[in-house]
């Protein structure tokens, strides 16, 4: 406070510490969460859906017992805040002091102090107001440093091509190529029981031809990361949102081929990944809607009546995002009951919260299957494949944690392990050359959103020079490796 006080209005910047004071205290003790940098910009990428179905009574008492109460004191109260030279003097001493009389006293058990502060780092992210002030200032930084890069932007895969497989010497016109790029929200791998989980919540699709891929981990551990790493070329070790966002991504190389690429959206936007291509949103109030609540079946919209040219399109799900996890499942298609029907997920009990979102991985089991339906319907006029990769996973209160956006290195496999699940028409498979059970073989290997670059300018027989041919999963189970030596020697389609 002593700090607080020698900024230029004092009365009301401490209000706003208290403010938000309450507001990281109420989430770190209802939802277990850690506030860094990340998470500071999770708030602000956040829509008023999302916000409303984290609000309820108990935050409004925080916010008012905790933030407003104490805001109102200061008001009231007649402070000499002694703005002269020895009144500034004091207002740094005395937080020095302070400091010196702290480590004065942790000094005698500095060994114990030092090794838990070294074994438990993200303690840091949970001592309020420390945790917020440093996780802005870091946010301030960053956004001041990109500031300076005058909005230059990277460009990718200039040398961009189209491989054989897109047949232009042949002379029989091939059918146009449909890909759907799901990205899925919040599932974690475990609650899929393509991934060994002991319910059922994948009815429909085990009956599906798919590639299941179960080991997979994400880039990050909230959608602000994730989705953006996703379509990024740079590793989750060399990932940046900043450099990210100051370069092309997978989408804009696709761009730069004649493809339509579409991002189709029911959830709170493409974190600025989709800022050059077509950009939908699913519109409230149709037959998959309630309200402004909308069910991800409402994405396949985006598949009636295509017109016959190539593309790639991207449904962004809304998953199981929760708290309000119960929000996900359209009513009458709830499996595991009872369900938590709160966004207070204290007031239910663990059997309950785990039902909420069983149920939404149940229903993510049946959109992704009706899409693929969709698909085998429209393979009459397009060569179609979907791959399905979800962005984070999620706590269910595993170790007293709920939600996401833990930091990643001790964020746990609830958080970081994905599904993702590739379905390849028959004759995309035979168009491409791509052999699924070489692809189904190599499935349970060790993979992560890092392969997603590559293996879809892989699997769509795109070359380019940003596509690293490790990372492409289905590149070795494409026909005898015979386009890849092409594509080696120099091989350039015009
Ligand atoms: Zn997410």
């Amino acid at each position: 406070m002593s700090l607080a006080s020698l900024a230029p209005y004092p009365r009301v910047f401490m209000s706003a510490i208290f403010t938000c004071s309450s507001a990281s205290a109420y989430y770190i003790a209802q939802y277990g969460i850690y506030i860094d940098a990340e998470m500071i910009v999770n708030v602000f990428a956040t829509d008023t859906n999302e916000m409303m179905d984290l609000l309820s009574y108990k935050f409004i008492v925080y916010i008012a017992m905790l933030g407003i109460a104490p805001s109102i004191f200061l008001f009231y109260t007649c402070i000499d805040f002694q703005n002269t030279l020895g009144g500034t003097i004091k207002k740094v001493l005395l937080p020095m002091i302070g400091l010196v009389l702290a480590v004065a006293m942790i000094f005698p058990s500095m060994q114990t102090f030092a090794s838990v502060m070294r074994n438990n780092k993200e303690i840091r992210y949970l001592v309020v107001p420390g945790n917020f002030v440093y996780g802005s200032l870091r946010v301030l930084g960053d956004a001041i440093a990109n500031g300076s890069n005058n909005g230059a932007v990277t460009t990718l895969g200039d040398d961009v091509a189209l491989g054989p497989a897109w047949g232009v010497a042949s002379s029989k016109k091939p059918k146009p190529v449909l890909m759907v790029l799901v990205v899925g929200e919040t599932a974690r791998a475990q609650n899929f029981s393509l991934s060994g989980y002991h319910r059922d919540t994948n009815k429909n699709l085990k009956d599906k031809d798919i590639i299941y891929y179960s080991d997979v981990d994400s880039c990050g551990t909230s959608t602000a990361v994730s989705l953006p790493c996703i379509f990024s070329n740079l590793s989750r070790q060399k990932f940046s949102r900043e450099d990210a966002a100051n370069s092309e991504n997978l989408l804009d190389v696709l761009k730069k081929l004649p493809l339509d690429v579409a991002w189709v959206d029911n959830n709170s936007g493409c974190k600025g990944v989709c800022a050059n291509i077509d950009f939908s949103h699913v519109v409230s109030g149709g037959q998959f809607c309630d309200g402004d609540n909308c069910y991800d079946e409402a994405l396949l919209g985006a598949l009636d009546r295509p017109q016959l040219t190539d593309k790639v399109i991207v449904l962004h799900q809304s998953g199981s995002h929760g708290p309000a996890y119960y929000k996900r499942s359209p009513e009458g298609s709830k499996e595991y009951l009872p369900e938590c029907r709160t966004n207070q997920l204290q007031d239910c009990t663990r059997e309950e919260i785990v039902n909420a979102y069983d149920n939404s991985i149940a229903y993510t089991d049946l959109f992704v299957s009706k899409l693929i339906e969709r698909l085998q319907v429209l393979s009459k006029d397009f060569d179609t494949a979907m791959i399905y990769v979800s962005d984070h996973g999620e706590s269910l209160g595993e170790s007293g944690m709920y939600l996401h956006g833990a930091p990643y290195f001790m964020a746990p496999e609830e958080q970081t392990k994905v599904p993702m699940l590739m379905w390849l028409g028959d004759a995309y498979t035979s168009r491409f050359g791509i052999d699924r059970d070489c692809l189904k073989n190599n499935a349970s290997s060790n993979y992560s959103h890092d392969n997603v670059f590559s293996t879809v300018l892989g699997m769509l027989d795109i070359e380019t020079k940003e596509k690293n041919r490790s990372l492409d999963i289905v590149g070795p189970c494409m026909a005898g490796n015979k386009a890849m030596k092409l594509s080696e020697a120099g091989y350039k389609h015009d």
